[in-house]
């Protein structure tokens, strides 16, 4: 898939039907207003679709039908047997039209073919077919009662879900959501971002062909400030899911508070960490903390965006990144060889160039990039750019920037990386680079996020659970530990005569 050329990708892209219509009790349907939003493609400023721009009477039709579908049972009570059946369908669907599906992505997100090919749509696919494999082997509990009485602790879905997710992985997110979510039984109203709504759209067709029933998947395009907040403050929804910005995520707690407390599970942001010591494998650091930083434009909630230095390597070091970030200087989307696309929209462009003059202004030394390229194409494209001489204390290390800027400081001893890496209001994630096995595991198990990487930045997979400390978020996407976000614990106490 990723040996065609720029030419021959276009000419894919003239052949394709993309849908816009929203998806509602197993039907793609314009929204009831008749109204819609144009879609647009990042790297060039055209429009791509038409999309359904949906209001709060789709969203009210939406839980209706979710609703019925919940209490109908078809898909809330199926054995889990079944039920994995249809995700395991799903996922298979999603792999026949993977070619389809990452194009989708590139196009609507900016982000290179090479990452929606290799990236976003095999990790849908394996997070969809994993949740559907497991839950068939989730066992609930009988509690260590006296001999009387039989308590039985069962996960019982929710009911109905709403999921509402970020234009940064609009496929990743929505599958992380929709797979532990469907799987245990619950009926589920997915929102997606308005500037990315086409992957998730596509993909619920899918799951309609692979059997599930109607009324138990709904996808509504539509703004945040109205749709989503109407969603976040419906009676008849029992639980929230979230992925965006910490900003927002207060906003839903909020909304679950003044309407009738449905459970809320958030994914925030973040200012990641990466400390790198002097003994480590400083070559690889060098090429990690690039790719840290500027993997997806820096449009990563995990970016790893402080890169904080043993000050006796810091000349030597910041060289090899420097070289490292020339590799990423950013390319059309739709080349295999492209590194990095353009920003998602002019306004994340303009918050990105703005930071870049706050941190001019706070005193830092801007030693590679900090401007625009590629100004002819029509997408707003930002150069990698590099830092140094910043302290913890500048809005460029508090802030998350959301852009392919990464922010340089130093440390003297452990102690001082780890109060570093620990002085923020994010906890999402970071990395320790030490060849000293004591040092690399204490500081790891110092700072406090929710993944940390030794020697490597982004690792991890569907097996494991991802989420935030502090304002990061108090949810977990993937592994068996996501499908607690979508339950109830329910007891049933049965006193034996
Ligand atoms: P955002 O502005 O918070 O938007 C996220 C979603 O919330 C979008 O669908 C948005 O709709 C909707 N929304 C906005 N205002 C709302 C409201 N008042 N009520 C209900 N919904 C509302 O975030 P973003 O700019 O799309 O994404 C970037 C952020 O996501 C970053 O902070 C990043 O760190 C975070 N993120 C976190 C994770 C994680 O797992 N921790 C992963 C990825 C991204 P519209 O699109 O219509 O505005």
């Amino acid at each position: 898939m990723l040996d065609k050329t720029i030419a021959e990708r276009q000419a894919t892209v003239s052949q394709l039907d993309i849908e816009g219509r929203a998806f509602i009790n197993g039907r793609m349907t314009h929204a009831l207003s008749g109204k819609t939003r144009p879609s647009i493609n990042p790297a060039t400023g055209e429009e791509l679709a038409d999309v359904a721009n949906c209001g709060t009477e789709d969203a009210d039709l939406a839980v209706g039908y979710a609703r019925a579908a919940f209490d109908r049972g078809t898909w809330s009570t199926m054995p889990p047997a079944d039920r994995k059946m249809v995700l395991v369908r799903w996922a298979e669907l999603i792999a026949e039209h993977a070619e389809e599906i990452a194009l989708l992505e590139c196009l609507d997100v900016g982000k290179p073919i090479s990452d929606t090919t290799a990236v976003d749509v095999p990790a849908a696919i394996r997070t969809i077919r994993w949740s559907g494999e497991a839950i068939d082997k989730v066992y609930d509990e009988i509690a260590p009662t006296g001999p009387g009485s039989l308590a039985l602790v069962q996960r019982l879905p929710l009911g109905v879900v709403t999921a509402i997710v970020p234009w940064n992985f609009p496929l990743s997110t929505t599958a992380w959501k929709l797979a532990p979510a469907l799987a245990t039984g619950n009926s589920v109203i997915l929102k997606p971002a308005s500037n990315t709504p086409l992957t998730a759209i596509r993909i619920a067709t899918l799951a309609a062909e692979a059997g599930l029933p109607e009324g138990v998947l709904q996808v509504l395009p539509g703004p945040g400030g109205s749709l989503g907040e109407h969603l976040a403050t419906h009676m008849d929804i029992d639980g929230m899911t979230f992925t965006g910005s910490t900003i927002v995520g207060k906003k839903l707690m909020g909304y679950s508070g003044r309407s009738n407390l449905k459970r809320t599970f958030l994914e925030l942001g973040g200012k990641s960490p990466n400390i790198v010591f002097a003994d480590s494998n400083l070559k690889k650091a060098a090429n990690l903390a690039a790719v840290a930083v500027f993997y997806n434009g820096g449009q990563t909630c995990t970016a790893g965006t402080r890169l904080i230095i043993e000050e006796s390597i810091k000349d030597s070091f910041l060289e090899m990144v420097v070289e490292a970030a020339r590799h990423w200087m950013p390319g059309d989307p739709l080349d295999s060889a492209t590194r990095m696309g353009p920003m998602i929209d002019k306004d994340q462009f303009s918050t990105v160039a703005d930071y870049v003059e706050i941190g001019c202004n706070e005193g830092a030394q801007l030693l590679f990039g900090g401007g625009q390229t590629l100004t002819e194409s029509g997408g707003y494209y930002h150069e990698p750019t590099v830092f140094t001489g910043v302290t913890n204390g500048m809005r460029i290390a508090q802030e998350e920037i959301f852009g392919p800027v990464l922010s340089v400081l130093t440390f003297t001893s452990a102690e001082q990386a780890v109060e570093i890496a620990n002085d923020s209001v994010y906890g999402l994630a970071g990395a320790v680079w030490s060849n000293n096995i004591n040092t690399a595991h204490k500081v790891a198990a110092a700072v406090r996020v929710g993944t940390m990487g030794i020697n490597n930045y982004f690792g991890g997979d569907i097996t494991v659970p991802f989420g935030g400390f502090k304002q990061s978020g108090n949810g977990r996407d993937k592994s068996i530990h996501a499908f607690h976000d979508y339950t109830e614990l329910k007891t049933t106490w049965l006193e034996l005569e």
